[in-house]
């Protein structure tokens, strides 16, 4: 019998509803399952899941909780002048709706992370709960030897939730599905780049959110009937502005907030959501030491972002630029959560190698549950109009 494929709609949906479930029911089912399962949360932008999915475990992203949760208790424990992320994923913990969740990563973005873990710690004592460093040197016996460490104390970390060591060879396999997943996930943000009307970013974002609470090999199934729905459908080619998104790589937006983009008269052919899945830019080696292959391809083939340290002042903004030029975008649209010191510090710089290139850029704020749409749409639009009446050759 030959198998039908699934239809865009139909895929979409699926990611839509794992997207507006707050409880996590996907993953409370997977853990279900079977008594040994366990749940390792983490936060953007990037943690080795390799490692916990070769421990055996459910690598679970939590990107805050989006709009439709009211934050009551979340705000009590910060002040109201930082990002909306913090809060609303303790509104998340201390609401029960992790408390399946048996350990909890808290990867080296900027302080409030950091902070988070703390709070954590203290909130919810039988959680593991790890502050994930990782290194500003890259190079390998400074910050390579360092970051080989944490990937181990991690490793052991893990095993001590399982009970069971984390072998080398699962490791290795599980890189291998990882590598997989990469290599779908590029796939997609290629086609995007291609004929992006065919893939509007609104439905990529939630097919890419789909991957931060289904198990990888799900996610990778997901990712092939998407790849092969939207090339059996046909969709109309707009006289849309290409355009860069930069700066969303923790806190998210609204997905209204993303629609209105495209509805202003824009196509998205690059943007920052999600990263961890396009983290590692190449695929992992399956042979040698498999932390060490690990620690190699964050030091040498990682993305760039405003997270990320850059020590050489000349190439600031040199990703940025690349990928206008890759992706064949008119302009960049920055798009930073309020008091997001990581994005919001790098924009003048950002904004400057983008001026010394002739790219045009524009830029505003969000937060995770603003829903102020309107003003966006204007923004975005005149600015895709004044491109294609101004900036074309
Ligand atoms: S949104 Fe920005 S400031 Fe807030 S936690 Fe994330 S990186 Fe830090």
């Amino acid at each position: 019998m030959v198998e039908m494929t699934k239809t865009t709609a139909a895929i979409v949906e699926r990611c839509q509803a794992l997207f507006d479930d707050l409880e996590f029911q996907a993953a409370r089912q997977w853990k279900a399952s079977r008594p040994e399962r366990r749940v390792v949360a983490y936060m953007p932008i990037y943690v080795p899941r390799e490692i916990i999915h070769a421990a055996g475990m459910l690598p679970l992203g939590i990107l805050g909780a989006g709009e439709n949760l009211e934050v009551i208790h979340g705000d009590a424990y910060y002040q109201s002048y930082i990002c909306r992320i913090p809060r609303s994923t303790l509104e998340l913990g201390v609401t029960g709706r992790l408390d399946f969740v048996d350990g909890f990563l808290f990867p080296s973005i900027c302080d409030v992370i950091r902070n988070l873990s703390g709070i954590w710690k203290l909130l919810f004592p039988k959680v593991y709960v790890r502050y994930f460093d990782v290194p500003q040197n890259f190079s390998d016996g400074i910050g390579g030897a360092y970051y080989l460490e944490e990937l181990r104390e991690l490793r052991d970390g893990l095993a001590g939730i399982s009970g069971a060591e984390v072998t080398d060879e699962a490791l290795r396999a599980s890189i291998a599905v990882y590598n997989e997943n990469r290599r779908l996930v590029r796939e997609v943000y290629s086609l995007r780049a291609k004929a992006p009307w065919l893939a509007p970013t609104t439905e990529v974002y939630l097919v890419m959110r789909a991957g931060m609470v289904l198990p990888v090999e799900e996610h990778n199934e997901l990712l092939r009937d998407y790849l092969a729905a939207v090339r059996a459908e046909p969709r109309p080619e707009r006289d849309n502005c290409r355009i860069v998104l930069n700066g969303i790589f923790c806190e998210q937006p609204p997905l209204s907030l993303i629609k209105a983009i495209e509805m202003s008269g824009c196509y998205v052919v690059d943007d920052d959501f999600t990263l961890i899945g396009r983290w590692l830019l190449e695929e992992v080696p399956l042979s040698g030491d498999p932390l060490q292959a690990l620690a190699s391809a964050f030091l040498h083939h990682s993305a760039e972002t405003s997270a990320k340290y850059q020590p050489d002042a000349k190439q600031k903004g040199q990703f940025l630029i690349d990928s206008v030029r890759q992706n064949g975008a008119e302009g960049v649209i920055f798009a930073a959560p309020s008091f997001c010191d990581p994005a919001l510090l790098d924009r003048p710089m950002l904004e400057g190698a983008l001026d010394r290139v002739d790219v045009p850029h524009i830029g505003f704020k969000y937060a995770e549950n603003s829903a102020q749409m309107q003003p966006v749409r204007e923004q975005a639009g005149t600015f895709a109009d004044s491109i294609k009446l101004w900036s074309a050759p």
